[in-house]
């Protein structure tokens, strides 16, 4: 599903060079559940952000489902990202403006999905994901756990076959997050490929594998050894 041969990202602000990533290789098979870990700053989000197709790498191979995408303008890219990746962040990322309803109808707006396919999808995956009950109310409305639950809905409405979570248990207390992880595996247990982010042991437990990131590259230790 995902291939990426030598991805390299390399950032330049007016003097400054950044590499955050240097010359990945990896590849994640569909059904997988994959966890990524290594210290703050190492190139996680960048690397989540490349294969989830909302950023380009400055140089490299990278092959979405046997496509080869690197060198995608950006509205083509976009188009496959929109049907094919749900992306999870910490912040949650709702529109406060927006009923937990509308933030979870987004996603199919932007697949000009008729009205009432839309509410049939949306209702379904909040009673899924056991916010129905919250379908009118905003986001300050609800608890941390809740928002993310919401984040997840949106995430997961149009069906994608990939889902990107970057650090999702990350502003959560542990019994929304253990929540957060349950839902984040019975997906996965429902055929959806997920690589997550994350700076905590017991989560990454519930992935098939953990990809070790240093300083822009893979490493094949744990990563604490290397700190
Ligand atoms: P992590 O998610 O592992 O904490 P990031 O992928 O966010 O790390 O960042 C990797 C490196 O790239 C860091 O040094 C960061 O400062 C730099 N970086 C990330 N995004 C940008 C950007 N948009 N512009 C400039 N530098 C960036
Ligand atoms: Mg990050």
């Amino acid at each position: 599903m995902i291939k990426t041969l030598g991805l390299s990202k390399v950032f330049r602000t007016d003097e400054v060079e950044t590499t955050a990533l240097d010359k990945v290789s990896l590849e994640i098979k569909k059904g997988e559940f994959v966890a990524v870990m290594g210290p703050s700053g190492c190139g996680k989000s960048t690397l989540l952000n490349i294969i989830g197709l909302l950023d380009n790498p400055t140089s490299g191979e990278y092959y979405f489902n046997g496509i080869e995408v690197a060198g995608f303008k950006e509205r083509k890219r976009t188009k496959l990202r929109k049907s094919n990746v749900g992306f999870v962040f910490q912040s949650f990322n709702l529109i406060d403006e927006l009923t937990v309803f509308e933030n979870v109808e987004l996603p199919l707006l932007y697949l000009n999905m008729p009205s009432s396919e839309r509410k049939e999808k949306v209702e379904s995956v909040l009673e899924r994901m056991q916010i129905a009950h919250r379908r009118k109310h905003f986001p300050q409305q609800l608890s941390g756990g809740q928002q993310q639950r919401v984040a997840i809905c949106r995430a997961v409405v149009a069906n994608p076959r990939l889902i990107l979570a970057d650090e999702p248990t990350g502003n959560l207390d542990s019994a929304n997050g253990e929540e957060v992880l349950n839902l984040l595996q019975q997906l996965n247990d429902d055929g959806t490929t997920i690589i997550m982010v994350t700076h905590s042991p017991s989560d990454s437990e519930k992935a098939d594998r953990i990809i070790h990131l240093f300083d822009g590259h893979i490493v094949t230790e744990n990563i604490k050894k290397l700190l």
